[in-house]
């Protein structure tokens, strides 16, 4: 008999060949099993361009009314994709619309398989990353210095247009010069998806900067995390875990020596850098997972990946491909798991937590696609293709 989850969950399509690993994970892995209420939303490239993107906008507005997506990964169009798609424009990256509608924070959390051992060899359990997407050096503007000239930071106020001028450096010579800002209301909604997100997992949550250097621009960071943790103090005694600031090169180090387990919430550009250290410490893009959390606590899940363009032309000249399908079965895991916790159905949250266990035994077997192959310990004698390991996974299950 099926599992009935209780609410809806918002289901986002995607395109290329995670699209049609999508249907398989549904069709083999989730349909016989269980008795979903999916809201189903197409943002396949062809219907965002039919409906001028507004299913991307109404997608999101759907998670924000029921709390919890999944969302299969979708071409972010350039002018290339304009051509081969024949679309109307480059619309907007639909993760960026979705993000900036919900106002969230992306944490990437790697799959642990035993016999796929990670580069630093004290890692046992996953290192989450969230960074904060939002301006410092990606909202700059700069300026190459010519010649000898002096540079001044101006702030205006628009509330009776006082002036405050410092200077950023006398130059003798050529030379360059950049402007960053951040907003307290964006540092704080960060802040607070990351303490959401490490008390959902019962994690401990870190969280590095410079401010011994940068005592205004970090230190109003620090000042944020320190104040937002302390208002969920008992929260954080509740689960067990603890936040901890540590200045960023003392986080890298303890990363480093860390069993793992922990959030580590990172400076846009920390994130940006540590989330590629960490994803290819642990191994392979196919194991790596995303969700992003709102402030409000809204939940979208996906595969950290893209569409996998590539195995898709070889799908679509009938060639077989080996494309993994792990993040995007733990994509739609994480989603369902949480819709049970919110919804008080433990056997719904424990028919995720069988998938899951179902996949990492299959993987931990021998049996596995290409990409994890090669980098296995022992290596399998053949790797399995896209649909021959989601038969296995169901088999399993
Ligand atoms: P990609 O889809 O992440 O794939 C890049 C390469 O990584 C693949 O060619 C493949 O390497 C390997 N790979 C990634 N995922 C894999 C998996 N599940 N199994 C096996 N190998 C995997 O990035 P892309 O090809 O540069 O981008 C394709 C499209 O995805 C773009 O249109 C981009 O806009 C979009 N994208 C979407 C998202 C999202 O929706 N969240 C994120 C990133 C990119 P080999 O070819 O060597 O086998
Ligand atoms: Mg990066």
């Amino acid at each position: 008999m099926a599992i009935t989850v209780k609410n809806p969950i918002v289901e986002m399509d995607g395109d290329e060949m995670t699209r049609i690993i999508w249907k398989m994970i549904k069709d083999k892995l989730l349909l016989p099993h269980l008795a979903m209420d999916l809201r189903y939303y197409d943002l396949g490239i062809k219907h965002r361009d039919e409906t001028d993107d507004k299913v991307t906008m109404d997608a999101a507005q759907a998670v924000k009314e029921y709390g919890v997506g999944v969302k299969c990964a979708t071409i972010t169009p350039n002018a290339g994709r304009v051509k081969e798609y024949n679309l109307k424009q480059a619309w907007k990256s639909p993760n960026g619309t979705i993000r900036s509608l919900l106002d969230g924070t992306v944490f990437r959390k790697p799959i642990i398989v035993k016999n796929i051992p990670p580069a630093v060899r004290s890692w046992k359990k996953p290192i989450s990353i969230g960074r904060h997407a939002y301006g410092d050096i990606y909202k700059s503007v700069e300026y190459r210095v010519p010649g000898a000239g002096k540079a001044e930071l101006v702030f205006t106020s628009a509330d009776n247009g006082e002036r405050v001028s410092l200077v950023v450096h006398d130059f003798t010579g050529p030379g360059v010069v950049m402007g960053i800002h951040n907003t307290e209301k964006s540092i704080r909604s960060f802040a607070r998806a990351c303490i959401n997100y490490a008390l959902g997992e019962k994690s401990e949550l870190w969280f590095g900067a410079k401010d011994t250097i940068s005592k205004t621009y970090h230190g109003l960071f620090k000042e944020v995390f320190d104040q937002e943790a302390a208002a969920r103090s008992v929260d954080f005694a509740k689960a067990g875990v603890r936040y901890r600031y540590m200045l960023i090169d003392d986080a890298v180090a303890q990363i480093m020596k860390a069993e793992g387990g922990m959030l580590w919430a990172c400076m846009n550009y920390d994130g940006d850098v540590m989330s590629d250290m960490v994803a290819s410490g642990f191994g392979s893009l196919g194991l790596m997972t995303s969700v992003l959390v709102s402030p409000e606590s809204k939940y979208v899940y996906e595969a950290a990946h893209g569409t996998v363009m590539r195995h898709y032309y070889e799908h679509l000249k009938g060639n077989p491909t080996s494309t993994n399908s792990v993040a995007s079965i733990f994509a739609w895991t994480g989603a369902i798991a949480r819709r049970g916790e919110l919804d008080g159905t433990p056997d719904v949250v424990s028919f995720a937590k069988r998938l899951e266990a179902a996949v990492i035994n299959v993987i931990e077997d021998g049996v596995m696609t290409k990409d994890l192959a090669s980098i296995a310990e022992p290596s399998p004698a053949k790797f399995a293709l896209t649909g021959e390991f989601i038969d296995i996974v169901a088999k399993k299950l």
